[in-house]
């Protein structure tokens, strides 16, 4: 008896600091640089005038207020009032990007592989897009599974939850009973025109897409994947989206630049220097003695999703 309660005192002691370690993907697990980003950024542009007749002049200052007030164009998109096929979408966003540009990466991969503990992607890109971009990277095996537009964001209730072992990265069915793209569904609220009100009085539509950097978007991928905030290490290149990550909890590392930000705890110019930067990832925390308050307590402070 007294040698088991020894054991238990050790096994506390030596428990890691984190579970889980949850990616985002894009400019996170491979570099902005890459051309990538550009690319997708010129084919929103190009999706708004050929496929909602946007003027072309006015992309630039739309694509800013969608993607600064609702943290995609697409969730703004929606908000304002068109009925994207989210599909179609993608595929036109992502369909044309220079893939090429990213490489197997072997050290990331020796990085990841090391280090033991649950490893997810979050991302707000859809299925497809990540599938291919891991692939690329040579990484699609190296994590237990994604959290990605569809998964927030089900077409069907029977969506299957990509963080789940041995499914790897299949489940949802891209069936879209909404109607084609460009098909106005009512008036479209002109955005530019509200922010050039110098006092807006309307209030901002709403959107029905769950993305980062919403809390709400961020809860639900914790609960989905059952993942205890105080016990995962979030990596994003994302300011805001570290810091809403912050706000709930999360222990994070904003990657891409060398110095941290408010809401950072930790800071790296590329995902390559995670051993330096965070080299406590390689050792058993021995401080770590707080007892993970299990998914009983998680599941209750989300059951407002
Ligand atoms: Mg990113």
């Amino acid at each position: 008896m007294e040698m088991k309660n020894e054991d238990q005192i050790t096994q506390q002691a030596q428990r890691p600091k984190y579970d889980c370690l949850l990616f985002d993907l894009d400019d996170t697990l491979y570099p902005l640089n890459s051309g990538l980003a550009n690319a997708i950024d010129k084919n929103i542009k190009d999706y708004m005038v050929e496929k909602l007749g946007a003027e072309p002049s006015k992309t630039g200052e739309l694509v800013n207020l969608l993607y600064s007030n609702y943290g995609t164009t697409i969730a703004g998109l929606r908000a304002i009032g068109y009925d994207i096929d989210y599909e179609e979408y993608y595929s036109f966003v992502h369909g044309k990007l220079p893939y090429e540009n990213l490489k197997p990466d072997p050290v990331l991969r020796n990085l990841l592989l090391s280090l033991p503990y649950r490893k997810l992607i979050f991302t707000n890109s859809d299925k497809v897009h990540t599938i291919k971009a891991l692939e690329r990277l040579g990484l699609e095996d190296c994590f237990e599974g994604m959290i990605c537009f569809e998964t927030l964001n089900p077409i069907q209730k029977s969506t299957v939850f990509y963080y789940e072992a041995d499914i790897k990265f299949e489940g949802s069915k891209s069936i879209n009973p909404t109607p084609k793209n460009g098909v106005e569904c009512s008036e479209i609220f002109d955005i530019i025109e509200h922010f050039a009100q110098p006092e807006p009085s309307a209030v901002l539509p709403e959107t029905p897409i769950i993305c980062k950097p919403s809390e709400h978007a961020i809860k639900l991928a914790l609960k989905m994947a059952n993942l205890n905030p105080q016990r995962t290490l979030f990596f994003e290149d994302s300011v805001r989206n570290i810091q809403s990550g912050k706000r709930l909890g999360l222990h994070t590392v904003l990657v891409g630049r060398s110095y941290r930000v408010k809401g950072a705890d930790y800071a790296m110019e590329s995902i390559h220097n995670l051993k330096e930067a965070v080299p406590e990832l390689w050792e058993a925390d021995i401080k770590a003695q707080v007892a993970c308050p299990g998914t009983e307590k998680l599941a209750v402070e989300t059951s407002d999703i």
